[in-house]
């Protein structure tokens, strides 16, 4: 399935591809439909499934169709953190629109506070706020929620466990009775279901399960220039004493250059790819599952279907595109409550992707230092975008002036 196939307005999907997304995720498949329909949703995802990308897209598209004059939608989140980063996919997804939004989130001096009492009534769409910053602006009659279509609660459980459920309901009360709701949620514990019932209007469930990673797996990740890549490979399958291992590269070529480059330097290896005949195929997969071969090095068409037992190492010799790809991978160790180690290497351009990773498992994977006598590898920034995301299409796109509306304006000054 690909994002045209939901007919968003032409300025949204623009914001799509200058993002670059192309394919919706699993809970974006399954949530965007039910949201469009005008149904209330509640929803369980975790971070890292794109479930922020599956309520505002719809939105966006509504919005985009209706009066821009006034606050339409309300997104609750229970950090500011979460609030920028729900603020900042915003103004990506809304570049071409003509939607406005704002963050309003406590902590900040009186200046801040005074700014955003400003732009919230200058006018803005969507108001993504931390529930506390927002019952204040609501007491001081700065917001006039009257005309509110939608209300987002995002991270519900967190928001719960952080103390907010008063909040919540007294927030609710100022907002008009007709209106859509969509839940999200990580987890489902019984207080999240009866804050649903309070809330939600014959909701749809929505749920995509995410098997975490077995804790028998040890998880460590290397940064490594590609150029320091194959030396790393080598020293780490040199040094140690592993029994069975799989190598998961991107592409075919680049696991055929692994498999020549670790055979000349005496470490016996197979490739397995498409390239390959069926029975050659098989007589490699038959010598590694009786534990003849001890390296086995392949792109993603090994990580789901095999079933081998006793695998002691896996590599990424890149970090998977998909982070339940990285799941899959590292499951073919530590399987039936077995330990064993993965270990991800992460060159400049793949932290944002392994950020991702990291949200979605839930825990920061331990960063190991290069092995003595390596150059000095990139430092950590997951969260920084890679440039790829700002293509020339983007700025060329920006100074355009065929744009019946204004690009997207910050009510944040
Ligand atoms: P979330 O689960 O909403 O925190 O999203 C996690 C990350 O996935 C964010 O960095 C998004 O920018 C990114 N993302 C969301 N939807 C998509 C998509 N359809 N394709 C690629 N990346 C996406």
């Amino acid at each position: 399935m690909k994002f045209e196939d939901f007919n968003f307005v032409p300025s949204l999907q623009e914001g799509l591809d200058t993002m670059g997304f192309t394919k919706p995720t699993p809970i974006q498949q399954e949530a965007i439909p039910h949201i469009l329909a005008g149904k209330d949703i509640i929803a369980c995802a975790q971070t890292g499934t794109g479930k922020t990308g599956a309520y505002l897209l719809p939105l966006l598209h509504k919005i985009e169709e209706e009066d821009k004059s006034v606050i339409d939608t309300l997104i609750l989140s229970p950090t500011r953190e979460l609030a920028l980063q729900i603020d900042q996919q915003i103004m990506g997804l809304a570049y071409f629109t003509g939607c406005t939004s704002i963050a309003v989130y406590g902590g900040g001096d009186g200046f801040s506070y005074e700014q955003q009492k400003r732009s919230l009534t200058d006018g803005v769409n969507i108001i993504v706020a931390t529930p506390g910053r927002l019952i204040a602006h609501l007491t001081s009659g700065t917001i006039d929620l009257k005309h509110l279509k939608h209300l987002v609660l995002d991270e519900a459980d967190r928001m719960l466990d952080m103390g907010f459920y008063e909040d919540i309901v007294r927030i609710i009360s100022y907002l008009p009775e007709k209106r859509q709701n969509l839940l999200f949620s990580a987890t489902m514990p019984p207080k999240i279901r009866s804050l649903s019932k309070k809330i939600l209007v014959d909701p749809v469930e929505v749920s995509i399960a995410i098997s975490k990673p077995s804790a028998g797996i040890l998880q460590q990740a290397y940064l490594a220039f590609d150029e320091q890549k194959l030396a790393l490979l080598t020293a780490i399958l040199s040094n140690a004493d592993y029994k069975s291992v799989i190598v998961f590269a991107s592409r075919k070529e680049i696991v055929k250059k692994l498999n020549s480059t670790l055979n000349r330097k005496g470490i016996p290896s197979e490739a397995f790819h498409s390239d390959l005949e069926q029975g050659e195929r098989e007589d490699i997969m038959m010598r590694f599952k009786g534990k003849k071969l001890a390296v086995l090095i392949g792109t993603d068409v090994i990580s789901r279907g095999i079933d081998v037992e006793g695998i002691s190492l896996v590599v990424n010799y890149d970090v998977p595109p998909d982070p339940e790809d990285y799941i899959h991978r590292i499951g073919r160790t530590a399987r039936a409550e077995t330990t064993g180690t993965a270990i991800t290497f992460i060159n400049e351009k793949d932290q944002q992707k392994f950020g991702r990773i990291e949200a979605l498992i839930g825990n920061e994977v331990v960063k190991m230092p290069l092995p003595e006598g390596f150059e000095i590898g990139p430092v950590y920034q997951p969260s920084v975008r890679p440039k790829k995301t700002f293509s020339p299409d983007w700025k060329k796109k920006k100074s355009q002036p065929q744009h019946k509306r204004p690009p997207h304006k910050k009510a944040n000054p």
